[in-house]
């Protein structure tokens, strides 16, 4: 029949694009799945000149995966794009959205953004995790700090500042505090950029800067919705800064973080954003810092089938300030942070004692080093 009506280039030509079509379904298929199964948090689509290359960001470090010829990388990225409801007329310009899927019973969030580059479009996609039981009791704090954090999260007001570099995980600690709090009797609301986790019953606010309005003028808003709880992003500024500090003190339990190196340092950051120094004092619940380490590999020691180049896993290192009257006082009556240090014979993770990794006693310093 097809004889009679098409000549044979033209079968030849559905026959390649059949063809094309299906690669591309499978390569979909292949690095979502493997991707997922590797447990990346991202993963990258990246053009050059003839080709493209997958990478996944497994354990905070980025892993070549796959190579792609350049057609069928376009084709991958359209998917996604058509999948995420994108133009996919438009190669240059940064878009960005979700999508949903679901993988053996998993729900599943993307997380797409796409920017058009010399060497043509790439294309990053963070895989957020619908089903994550996400609790306090499993992010990995020691007991102790765990019972720190629950104490405080039960106050009504004050303010709980958290730091750690990107990738340490203080969004997975927020949430995993704000979930804790999360019941019909409170007012949570969210600013951030971007949302990270959906979470039903809390009011996210993905905060935009093109639609011309300051992140403190947001917040401002934001404080006229009657919030009992407030996770304010990141503190960059001293006018955001000053809200939070006044929201803490007039009964808002607020949450944020800050980037400081330790807890100490987010005192010090705060002071050189020019905040009141003694409202806030007065305001802090707790200070936390944190890491997310690679864990070592129970099986091996330079790769195995289980893990991945010998690491599997990551665990949570925090250190936490807990502020009482004595700590307020001291920092009253004299805001030398160096001397503080001295005074509460305060260590932070670098300057800590042994720690017992891989059954040996190793510096905090050389744990870091080993696994950072
Ligand atoms: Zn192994």
């Amino acid at each position: 029949m097809f004889k009679d009506i098409l000549n044979k280039e033209k079968i030849t030509e559905i026959k390649e694009n059949f063809k094309e079509e299906s690669e591309i379904i499978n390569t979909f298929n292949k690095v979502f799945f493997k991707g997922i199964d590797m447990r990346a948090s991202d993963i990258h689509i990246e053009p050059h000149i003839e080709f493209y290359i997958i990478r996944f960001r497994i354990d905070g470090i980025l892993e070549n995966f796959l190579k792609l010829e350049k057609n069928i990388g376009i084709g991958l990225i359209s998917r996604i794009k058509i999948l995420t409801g994108l133009d996919i007329g438009e190669k240059r310009l940064p878009q960005d959205g979700r999508f949903k899927g679901k993988i053996e019973k998993i729900k599943l969030d993307f997380r797409v953004s796409t920017i058009g580059t010399l060497k043509g479009e790439r294309c990053v996609i963070r895989i957020l995790s619908k089903n994550t039981e996400l609790s306090l009791e499993n992010i990995g704090l020691s007991d102790e700090n765990y019972e720190i954090i629950k104490r405080n999260l039960n106050k009504t007001s004050g303010i709980i500042i958290i730091s750690g570099p990107t990738g340490s995980g203080k969004t997975t600690t927020i949430y995993s505090m704000l979930k804790y709090l999360n019941n019909e009797e409170r007012n949570i609301l969210t600013i951030e950029d971007p949302v990270e986790y959906e979470v039903e019953g809390i009011s996210q606010v993905q905060y935009k800067n093109e639609i011309g309005l300051s992140f403190s003028n947001v917040l401002r808003g934001f404080l006229r919705q009657d919030p009992d709880i407030l996770f304010i992003g990141e503190i960059r500024d001293k006018e955001t800064g000053e809200i939070a500090i006044r929201a803490a003190l007039t009964g808002h339990l607020v949450l944020t973080t800050v980037h400081a190196k330790d807890t100490v340092g987010i005192l010090e950051r705060m002071k050189d954003l020019g905040l009141d120094m003694n409202l806030l004092i007065n305001g802090i619940l707790f200070l936390q810092s944190q890491r997310l380490l690679k864990r070592r590999c129970k099986f091996c020691e330079n790769g195995c089938d289980k893990c991945n180049k010998g690491f599997k896993g990551r665990i949570l290192m925090e250190e936490i300030l807990e502020f009482d009257e004595k700590i307020r006082n001291i920092l009253k009556e004299n805001l030398n942070l160096i001397k503080f240090k001295e005074q509460i014979q305060y260590k932070n993770f670098y300057e800590r004692g042994k720690v017992l990794f891989d059954k040996k006693e190793i510096s905090w310093k050389e744990f870091i080093k080993e696994c950072d």
